[in-house]
């Protein structure tokens, strides 16, 4: 019985071997989406690892981002975040105008980027003047501000966060300053 089954067996195996699989005239011209596309070489944006990131590009236009498998930092891993960035770039969804909700508002209403740089930069000013403090109540030298706080987001970058730091802290004497990828 055992000869009858290895037979059987073999003759199946070897049927199958001489026959071309199926495959579907899509599945023919399928191809991976990154195939004759550009490369570039260059360093995930966010934070202070420095993995290595390929951009690929087809006309200018990002079609994806990997790491890179040549760095010996991150050896072609990314982190989720770092691995998202080719959706920061290229999601449909992303926000591309400034959004403004005014006092006791129930919608968003848009607003150019000279509206809202001029008012963020006006009410900074004024909240700022009202409030700086020079010494604190023990006659402390302080030099600050802890009427205003600013929390940046997870997708600012090294170079946005230390100028973020240096003009909020040391420049207008901001206590609060904090990132949400910290918390
Ligand atoms: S992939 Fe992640 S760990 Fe690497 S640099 Fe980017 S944010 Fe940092």
């Amino acid at each position: 019985m055992a000869g009858v089954l290895r037979r059987i067996g073999r003759g199946i195996g070897e049927h199958v071997g001489r026959v071309p699989n199926p495959v579907s005239r899509s599945t023919r011209a399928a191809h991976a989406r990154v195939r004759d596309a550009d490369v570039t070489v260059t360093v995930c944006p966010y934070c202070a690892v420095g993995c290595s990131q390929l951009v690929h590009t087809k006309n200018g236009r990002i079609v994806n981002i990997e790491g890179n498998p040549a760095s010996p930092i991150n050896a072609g891993t990314l982190c989720p975040k770092g691995a998202a960035t080719s959706g920061l770039v290229s999601n449909p969804a992303r926000l591309t105008t400034v959004k403004y909700r005014p006092p006791h508002g129930t919608t968003w209403e848009e607003r150019t980027l000279e509206w809202a740089m001029d008012r963020i930069a006006r009410l900074v000013k004024q909240t700022r003047d009202d409030s700086y403090e020079e010494r604190d109540g023990d006659g402390n030298l302080v030099n600050r501000t802890l009427a205003i706080g600013h929390l940046g987001g997870a997708t600012l970058d090294n170079e946005e966060n230390y100028l973020i730091k240096k003009l909020f802290t040391a420049g207008l004497g901001i206590v609060a300053v904090e990132n949400q990828a910290r918390i």
